[in-house]
């Protein structure tokens, strides 16, 4: 193992998003540390679905996430062949679209207003009625009664896409150690110059010209006495793996299940949301509420292997946002509380706080998602939980 002792970027965290902004900084030129306490996608990440979505989850969204995740999108076809081409590895990214379903009238009239929404802001959805759906997805329940169409929907497998991500890192010079679990941000004449971290039971310490928190869930841990602490939590989700699952060419969605099929035949069913804090046991009551919709909208999953249920904790910031961008120690950067959506945001997160490192401006797209929107009412100039 080659381990650096400096880097002008210093990683906390393999999760899809501290990828991301590695492999941008690595392709970039700069040299490149991840620090991960477990392995790579030990987080959220390694369960979530891979829906990139911006069409089927605009509903309530904030305009400028909403922005935000048409620029993903806009940007994963070059990202994903990018990533490819330096790995050699394929992430398995799908363009096949999303079908909204509704399975009674209350379904549909809840389509009815995100179609309006959607429609509103220019996203590409279309009605299909039962007939047109049932051509598309023979599989599903008969009792669908009609649903709309999100052709710009995308998916991806986070299980193939973040070991690619890491080949693509390493392949330009990057390192990622696993097991290296950060304790603390290294201060010195007011800037962030360093993290101390252990790995195998030693004390290490390692000097960056840049330190990027992408810690998920956790990114409060190293930032103790640096920064007061983020109003961030965990948002519980749990997703079960289904196999051989029905080589379905759309992602399915109701309003209470997602069915993402993936090409290797496994069936991923998602997922709940709950507020548990860190408890990530898995419970029988909210799997079986998935199952039962999921078999309500494709009643063949009755006969699959319930091969695995996973659990994820989603990084949550009080007003659902990401902060992307510069803390106020210099040298200490911020990529946290993507919440559902860091798979579909990771390719503009990286490319953006990567602009902004680069030129010492915040991209426009940026500036609704920094940290100074907690701060800006208060008189301590801290954030209030
Ligand atoms: C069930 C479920 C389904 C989802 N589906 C989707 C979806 O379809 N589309 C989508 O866009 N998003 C989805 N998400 C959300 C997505 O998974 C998260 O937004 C994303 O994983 C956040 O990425 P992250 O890198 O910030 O955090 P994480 O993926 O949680 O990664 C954080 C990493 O930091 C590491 N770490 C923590 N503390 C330290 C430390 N002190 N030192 C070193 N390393 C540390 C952790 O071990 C972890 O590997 C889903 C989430 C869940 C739970």
């Amino acid at each position: 193992m080659n381990e650096m002792d400096r880097a002008d970027v210093v990683v906390i965290g393999a999760g899809v998003v501290g990828l991301a902004i590695a492999y941008e900084a690595a392709r970039r030129g700069h040299s490149v540390l991840v620090l991960e306490r477990d392995r790579i996608g030990a987080g959220a990440a390694g369960v979530a679905a891979g829906m990139l979505a911006p069409a089927s989850e605009a509903d309530c969204e904030d305009p400028a996430l909403i922005s935000l995740a048409l620029e993903s999108c806009r940007l994963y076809p070059g990202w994903v062949a990018s990533i490819e081409a330096d790995s050699g590895m394929r992430c398995r990214y799908r363009t096949e679209g999303s079908l909204l379903v509704a399975l009674h009238h209350d379904h549909l009239e809840e389509l009815e207003r995100l179609a309006a929404f959607q429609q509103g802001r220019g996203l590409d959805v279309r009605w299909l009625t039962a007939a047109a759906i049932q051509a598309r997805e023979p599989g599903l329940s008969p009792r669908v009664i009609g649903g709309l169409f999100a052709e710009g929907d995308r998916q991806i497998d986070p299980r193939f896409y973040m070991p690619a991500m890491a080949a693509a890192i390493r392949a330009h010079g990057g390192e990622i150690l696993a097991g290296a679990s950060v304790t603390s941000i290294v201060q010195s004449a007011g800037r962030a110059t360093g993290v101390c971290f252990t790995l195998a039971g030693d004390d290490r310490e390692v000097r960056g010209t840049v330190i990027v928190v992408a810690a998920g869930a956790w990114s409060n841990g190293p930032l103790a006495g640096v920064l007061p602490p983020l109003p961030l939590r965990p948002v519980k989700g749990q997703i079960l793996r289904l196999r051989p699952g029905p080589p379905l060419r759309h992602v399915i969605r109701t309003a209470d299940v997602y069915l993402v099929s993936r090409e290797d035949g496994e069936l991923v069913v998602g997922a709940t949301s709950e507020e548990r804090g860190f408890d990530s046991r898995p419970t029988a009551g909210p799997v079986m509420d998935l199952l039962r919709e999921a078999w309500r909208v494709l009643p063949l999953i009755y006969e699959l292997e319930l091969a695995e249920l996973g659990v994820g904790l989603r990084p949550a910031l009080r007003d659902g946002l990401p902060i992307i961008g510069p803390s106020p120690l210099d040298g200490l950067w911020l990529a946290a509380g993507h919440y559902r959506h860091g798979i579909m945001l990771a390719p503009v997160t990286a490319r953006l706080l990567l602009d902004a490192m680069d030129s010492g401006d915040i991209p426009p797209l940026l500036a609704p998602f920094q940290l100074d929107r907690f701060t800006q009412n208060t008189t301590q100039g801290v954030p209030v939980p």
